[in-house]
């Protein structure tokens, strides 16, 4: 037994930073601190982490723990034994957290808590990962917000003012001991998947001080032409901070503070600053969708589309999910995920409606795939995009609204280099025939060195015919 007591445990959970981190600030006032991970085995959803996050939590809690000299103390199992064996052990009277917003984490933790008081424990929770509570942003009336714009305009911007940030506190640790250090945490069992492991290390920089070092990148080299950069996958001009923000690695009220300081600095452009700012308004709609529709991840918002006829076609599935559809901008946007773990915006967004609206397969296959490749796996964001894209969500985009990937391709890489970086099978090919590669004459493919139907698919569908199914498929489900 460890001969040392500590007043207070903090349990980190996405929040996995140092500054501005308001449950921490509020253990380091209790006294000495515990801090610990816990790596809930009782899920028994199938939302647990897929293989591309558990290797950015892996590092990030690496990071983390160097961050706190080796102090962390990573655990492994059911959370309420852990818990009560960790204070026990500790002596410690307090426990604190931040706060989590899906259904099954405030089921969890409401009956933590409930538990833990009855048995004379404090508990202290705390909002560490949005700038509103999904609570505080309602109508008139009391009901959520369904449709974003008078969600952001009147309920978030007239709300509450967003909790400034905190500084980061000067911690009193409790001293390492065996539960600290490297084996405790590869015995959470992270790095399952290998395959994934050097693919996300060799793309991406993980922990608070690189979240830290990508913002102010951001501010410095993408921030200004945000409003029509943020569409060109090729360009520089997104944040690329998803993964940071999911894990709560730098601060959403630090962000949104410091990029709206901005206004008043002439270098920027208050489109571009406003523009950020309402993306992430939209991070704060998913959120609110979830918590107030804690079904969100499954169910279709609107009822109406439950008895949508999708088709089941595990060939056209695996195509797409492997990038191997013949349509270069679909394709380029589903490696790009496959290698990268992160796929921009704009490409979510064609992928998306090409499997829904061109495949007629279900919008849950494709979250489902999401879910384990990306690194930004979110489930309020991963649902409520998805919801959007095949149109049966809050505010969704309308069923009739069907990218065409030749013309999306045409307009937002019309040089072709992105198709060209993750498709280079087809790099060769004059640009006028990138983005539908089965138009090119013979002549043109040979000199490409690109046969068809063996360097690169032959389109697995017809768009003009698939696009006319959709399209009476969404009718008949309006009617
Ligand atoms: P930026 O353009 O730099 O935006 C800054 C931040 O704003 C993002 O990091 C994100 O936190 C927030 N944001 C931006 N766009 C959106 C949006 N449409 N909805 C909600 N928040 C947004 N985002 C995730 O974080 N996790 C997911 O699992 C996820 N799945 C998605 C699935 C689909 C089908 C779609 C269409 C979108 C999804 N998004 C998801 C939203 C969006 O694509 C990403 O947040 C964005 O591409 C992340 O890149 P960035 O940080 O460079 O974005």
């Amino acid at each position: 037994m460890p001969d040392y007591n500590c007043s207070c445990v903090f349990w980190f959970r996405q929040d996995l930073r140092l500054e501005d981190n308001p449950g921490l600030v509020a253990a380091a006032e209790e006294g000495s601190v515990l801090p610990i991970f816990i790596e809930d085995q009782d899920k028994g959803d199938e939302w647990s982490r897929g293989a591309a996050s558990s290797v950015w939590l892996y590092h990030s809690l690496k990071s983390l723990n160097d961050q706190l000299n080796g102090s962390l103390r990573f655990f492994s199992g059911n959370p309420k034994t852990i818990l009560i064996n960790i204070l026990k052990t500790y002596g410690a009277k307090t426990i604190i957290w931040n706060r989590l917003y899906d259904q099954r984490s405030i089921n969890r933790d409401t009956k933590l808590k409930a538990d833990l008081t009855a048995r004379g424990y404090k508990i202290k929770t705390y909002n560490a990962s949005l700038l509103w509570e999904p609570w505080d942003i309602c109508k008139e009336d009391g009901t959520p917000y369904k449709v974003f714009t008078p969600f952001y305009r009147k309920g978030c911007l007239n709300g509450k003012t967003p909790r400034f940030p905190l500084t980061r506190p000067k911690l009193i640790l409790a001293p390492n001991d065996k539960f600290c250090g490297f084996e405790n945490l590869k015995s959470l069992k992270l790095l399952e998947e290998r395959t994934w492991e050097s693919k996300i290390t060799d793309c991406w920089e993980i922990g608070e001080k690189a979240a830290l070092r990508q913002f102010q990148l951001f501010i410095e080299n993408g921030l200004n032409g945000y409003k029509e950069g943020r569409n060109f996958p090729i360009k520089s001009n997104v944040s690329r901070l998803s993964p940071h923000l999911h894990f709560g690695e730098i601060s959403i009220n630090k962000v949104w503070y410091e990029v709206k300081a901005l206004f008043d600095n002439k270098k920027y452009k208050s489109r571009d600053i406003d523009h950020f700012l309402s993306e992430l308004g939209w991070r704060e709609f998913s959120f609110s969708l979830l918590y107030n529709n804690p079904d969100l991840p499954k169910t279709n918002l609107q009822k109406r589309f439950n008895n949508f006829p999708w088709a089941s076609n595990k060939k056209h599935f695996d195509a797409w999910k492997h990038g191997r559809t013949g349509f270069p901008i679909v394709d380029a946007g589903m490696r790009q995920l496959y290698k990268t773990g992160y796929m921009h915006n704009r490409l979510r967004m064609i992928v998306g409606s090409f499997l829904v609206k061109n495949l007629l397969i279900n919008w849950r296959d494709g979250q489902n795939w999401f879910w384990k490749c990306l690194v930004d796996a979110d489930l309020a964001n991963n649902s409520a995009g998805w919801q959007w894209i095949a149109g049966c969500g809050a505010d969704a985009a309308p069923y009739f609204r069907i990218f065409n990937p030749i013309t999306q391709g045409l307009k937002f890489d019309p040089e072709g280099r992105f198709i060209r970086h993750f498709v280079p099978e087809i790099a060769s090919l004059p640009t006028k025939y990138i983005f539908s590669p089965f138009t090119a004459p013979n002549d043109v493919l040979l000199n490409s060195n690109v046969i068809l139907g063996k360097d690169y698919p032959e389109p697995i569908i017809e768009l003009q015919s698939s696009r006319l199914k959709a399209l009476e498929a969404f009718t008949n489900t309006k009617n």
